[in-house]
């Protein structure tokens, strides 16, 4: 495609990140023909899943929707043994990928990229890693993950600690014995409430730090049987057809009828079967539950009765209880066993509303009521979501200006994919899209796809460059903005909104739109010749604007 390929630093495109939309990309652009570079921090290559190995992380989205889709021999070849994977079977699946497609090859592992410089002129980027390395490229791609820079609370003393420090989402390659040991878990979101039944069946004693308590559904997981599985990778491609056609990227539809629309038993019928089918499809129950406060109620009273009918001890089943949100205003968690935990004998729930940490010390941490000794702290406090990953690389456009600053006040993107002053750079899964509100496989799927359809019309149009406009971010913003607004998600504090982060400008940064109205928005704007961009000529860095 370009004569930089003469100098082996300088290549058509770099992808950071070996995620599963990282593989994606280096596979799709290489099969383009591009020249590639490819960039990850850590070892090896699964991104998520290769840094969350911590006990009982598995999938949430059921594992034969979260998959790849752009390979029928790749779907039908791989067989799932259990309904949502363990965090080994998704990693394994991974490497399989990477191995199938020659993808390692493209990259340059135990590589953090720190550094992304834009030249105006030539529209080339310029990146750099930590260890001082510089590549060229015409196109970035950012596939850095909206969840992959763990969020370490700010708490006194940490650093004086004696015992092992664990975050979940940088969990120890080899096995963590929590045998014998006093474990202390800070955190209650999903990685916490996966990993808590299982550290209390190993642990001596297991303190839990809850500051939120959350709303949780059973998995209801089980093994795949083999004619059952053979049955549903027979009709796999009605499961997609009806994923892709979805909000949430998965094929299991909202329900239609309303919580208003029923009696009382009608209602408890429908909740109990939702409840007995397990899993996050617990918020298509009604199909105004998301929307409707008053109806949001009532799952929010049901899921309270189930709660207090299986934690034994009232106290402690109390001090479960969600009561600040509505149910679906922070990610509804899907747990294996996570309320029954609470009636070993061997678990204490500390609820720190009533008292807070003050301090960690050398032996533990010490709140307004107590010091609780520990061997162990696992901080499952989740990440600094969705632009966390992002600006801790210095990302500098046009007049230099840095991604960080443009983003002080919040995200501004459009459609997530592209930001207006840095032509070239595509970002998938970034703010402003479904990403963490769906099924993230085949968002990934989508951004790639996209973002190689448009390097492909450039090349064939003769122009060097696409850039987003102002005009054209600015009302996606406002669009994505007023959607949330419209919705009981939109309203809630969560790390949706950075509300985990302190100092984080608050603003819902993923599209509540869905899926499908994204993805047809997406193909709309590609069909129209890119409407919303600038497409430029390399040799003067201007363009033509492609209307907003
Ligand atoms: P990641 O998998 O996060 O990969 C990004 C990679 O980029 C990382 O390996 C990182 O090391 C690398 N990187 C970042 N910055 C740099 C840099 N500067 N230089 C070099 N490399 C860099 N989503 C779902 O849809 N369904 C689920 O069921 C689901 N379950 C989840 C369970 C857990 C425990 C967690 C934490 C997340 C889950 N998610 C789920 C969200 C998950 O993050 C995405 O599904 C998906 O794995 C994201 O893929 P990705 O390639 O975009 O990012």
């Amino acid at each position: 495609m370009t004569d930089e390929r003469t100098n082996p630093t300088t290549v058509d495109a770099i992808v950071v990140g070996a995620g599963l939309a990282g593989l994606y990309a280096t596979h799709r652009l290489h099969s383009m023909g591009l020249s590639i570079q490819c960039f990850e921090a850590g070892s090896g290559v699964g991104g998520t899943w290769f840094w969350n190995r911590y006990p009982g992380a598995r999938c949430d989205v059921e594992s034969l929707d979260y998959s790849f889709s752009f390979s029928p021999e790749l779907q039908k070849e791989w067989r799932w043994t259990e309904r949502y994977a363990t965090q080994s079977e998704i990693l394994l699946y991974l490497e399989h990928v990477a191995e199938r497609y020659s993808l390692r090859q493209h990259y340059s592992f135990s590589t953090r990229i720190v550094n992304a410089q834009l030249d105006e002129r030539s529209l080339l980027w310029t990146v750099a890693s930590e260890d001082g390395r510089t590549w060229t490229a015409r196109f970035v791609i950012f596939a850095t993950g909206p969840l992959s820079t763990s969020n370490i609370p700010p708490i006194e003393g940490l650093g004086d600690f004696s015992g092992r420090i664990l975050h979940t989402g940088q969990w120890p390659r080899e096995e963590v014995d929590f045998a014998g040991l006093r474990v202390a878990v800070i955190g209650t979101g999903s990685s916490g409430i996966q990993a808590i039944p299982q550290i209390a069946q190993k642990a001596r004693h297991l303190f839990v730090f809850q500051r939120t308590p959350n709303f949780s559904i059973p998995a209801r997981n089980f093994a795949w049987d083999g004619e059952a599985l053979d049955e549903v990778l027979g009709s796999y491609d009605t499961r997609r057809a009806l994923s892709l056609a979805s909000k949430a990227g998965t094929p299991h539809p909202s329900s239609p009828t309303r919580t208003f629309d029923v009696n009382d038993e009608e209602r408890e019928a429908l909740f109990e079967a939702a409840w007995e089918r397990g899993g996050a499809t617990f918020s298509k129950t009604f199909a105004d539950q998301l929307v409707d406060p008053a109806a949001n109620q009532y799952a929010v009273d049901f899921v309270h009765r189930k709660i207090l009918s299986i934690v034994e001890d009232p106290e402690v089943a109390k001090k479960l209880l969600p009561i600040d949100h509505a149910i679906g205003a922070k990610r509804i968690c899907v747990d294996i066993g996570y309320f029954e935990t609470y009636n070993r004998d061997n678990v204490t729930l500390v609820d720190l509303n009533a008292t807070p940490i003050e301090t960690i010390e050398k032996t533990g941490i010490r709140t307004t009521a107590a010091l609780y000794e520990v061997d162990d702290i696992v901080l499952a406090t989740g990440f600094d979501a969705l632009t966390g990953t992002l600006n801790r690389i210095d990302i500098r456009g046009r007049r230099g200006q840095l991604l960080r600053d443009v983003w002080a006040d919040g995200p501004r993107t459009f459609l997530g994919l592209a930001v207006a002053g840095f032509p070239n750079l595509f970002i998938v899964n970034g703010p402003g899209s479904p990403s963490v509100l769906a099924n993230m496989v085949l968002t990934a799927e989508q951004h790639v796809d996209w973002i190689a359809n448009a390097i492909a019309y450039l090349s064939s149009s003769g122009f060097a460059g696409i850039e987003a406009n102002v005009d054209a971010q600015d009302a996606w913003g406002d669009h994505v903005s007023a959607t949330a607004a419209g919705t009981i998600i939109g309203k809630g504090h969560s790390w949706y909104t950075g509300a985990n982060i302190p100092g984080k400008s608050p603003v819902f940064m993923p599209y509540v739109g869905g899926l499908d109205v994204y993805r047809a928005r997406c193909d709309e704007i590609a069909a129209s010749g890119y409407s919303g961009f600038t497409l430029l000529d390399a040799a003067t860095s201007q363009g033509v604007t492609v209307g907003s």
